[in-house]
């Protein structure tokens, strides 16, 4: 298939290979992001790319879906089964269509809804201004307590009271700790409001057994399933039996027109390989990868939003070091090591240039880094913050780090065994 890219576009096919060189070239901290498998991209990358298939299983609206039926229903019962959930929809193009399907399907523009403020580690869909959730809907932001970093569930509870929104959307997207989803199901309960729960970066962490499930707790649970998930780009929805037939009408006909029946083929494969005792292993070594280069970090020098961290991600407050987040961000880049910058709660400093930087495992857990290389991976970012206007340190620092890329291939090999174990469906 390459050689066919090759011949037509050299051009793209360059640079598809300049990309796959720097993904392999340096380590990757963005916390939203990982290598998927190989198995993963050829169903991505396939045929399936060609077909409309407007409605859903049994029900479309074109002919010829004879075999889309068939991979979507799969997808469907597989995401079932991981996550132990009623309803499944795999449609979502993405994670931010997702959640605005999910709140349509349970409010109506104007209504009330509530989420956590993006400077604290929200998404934007969860009702930020900018956001058309926080355009079209009345929207309430609840924070983080600025002095432990973490929610404060009493606080989020009056301001439940006060506002009574239709929706509570609890789930984050920079949020280094444990979120406890039956506390938020309780919060929604008592003042008789819907509970969306988002687990775009945890989904993996949830289905490793890493992180508690919000599916007992919330009428709908959004995903991406690109995060730690380890599939492709794409967003899935969990719902009671109760939501299902409104929530599939949220997503088809209200938001969107084709499904992306590739993507979905590429789930459907991602969603077999996290059903398995490798996923589990995988999941087990991301949280232990972070929680080992969050105390290396701390033992640095370095402060962490909340002290430290329970799950995938880690939030530097580098007020303490007076280095801004994205000048670090791009000293980093150029050591092979890749971030982003973020803002801290409460963040003095303007949203452009905030005052910390977010890292996360799931990408470097992928290509087999363990304990031993998350203390090498603190100190190569302690190296760099320590000489961050000495551009011949940071180019050696860049050496260094790809030595260790060389020596922890990327997953162009990557595949995971799937043991003979018994399909799904
Ligand atoms: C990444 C993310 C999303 C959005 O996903 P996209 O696929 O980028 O649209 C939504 N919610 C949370 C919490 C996220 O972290």
């Amino acid at each position: 298939m390459m050689s066919a890219l090759e011949q037509y576009d050299p051009l793209i096919y360059e640079l598809i290979r300049q990309e796959a060189a720097r993904q392999s070239g340096c380590v990757r901290l963005i916390p939203s992001e990982n290598y998927v498998s190989k198995a993963v991209m050829l169903a991505t990358g396939s045929c399936l790319t060609n077909k409309y298939a407007e409605g859903y299983p049994g029900k479309r609206y074109y002919e010829g879906q004879q075999v889309t039926d068939l991979i979507e229903t799969t997808a469907q019962n597989r995401a079932k089964a991981v996550f132990k959930a009623d309803h499944a929809n795999v449609q979502p193009y993405s994670g931010s269509v997702a959640n605005l399907a999910a709140l349509l399907s349970l409010a109506n523009p104007g209504d009330t809804i509530m989420g956590l403020a993006l400077p604290h580690g929200g998404h934007l869909t969860h009702g930020w201004k900018v956001s058309v959730t926080g355009k079209i809907f009345n929207s309430v932001q609840y924070s983080v307590n600025p002095d432990t970093g973490r929610f404060d569930y009493d606080q989020i509870a009056d301001l439940a009271k006060k506002y009574k929104p239709k929706v509570i959307i609890s789930g984050a997207t920079a949020y280094p700790r444990q979120i406890d989803f039956k506390i938020f199901g309780q919060i929604a309960k008592d003042i008789g409001a819907f509970h969306v729960s988002d687990i775009a970066h945890i989904a993996g962490l949830v289905v490793g057994g890493e992180h508690m499930s919000p599916v007992p707790y919330a009428d709908i649970v959004s995903t991406t399933t690109h995060k730690t998930l380890r599939g492709p780009r794409g967003g899935m929805l969990l719902c009671k039996a109760e939501h299902a037939n409104k929530m599939d009408k949220s997503v088809f006909p209200g938001m969107q027109g084709g499904p992306h029946m590739h993507t979905i083929t590429g789930i459907a494969v991602a969603l077999a390989e996290a059903n398995t005792p490798e996923f589990v292993s995988y999941a087990r070594q991301v949280v232990k990868n972070a929680k080992v280069m969050s105390e290396k970090l701390m033992e640095l020098g370095f402060n962490l939003v909340s002290g430290g961290t329970d799950n995938h991600l880690m939030l530097l407050d580098l007020r303490s070091k007076n280095i801004p987040g994205k000048k670090l961000a791009k000293a980093l880049d150029r050591a092979r090591i890749v971030s982003n910058y973020n803002t801290i709660p409460n963040d003095p400093a303007p949203p452009f240039n905030p005052s910390g930087l977010r890292i996360g495992t799931p990408a470097m857990t992928t290509r087999g880094f363990k304990e031993e290389q998350a203390v090498m991976v603190a100190e190569f970012i302690s190296r760099v913050a320590e000489n961050i206007d000495n551009e011949t340190a940071i180019e050696e620092i860049g050496k260094e780090v790809l030595l260790l890329c060389s020596q922890f291939p990327v997953p162009d090999h990557f595949i995971i065994p799937n043991n003979g174990k018994k399909a799904i469906v």
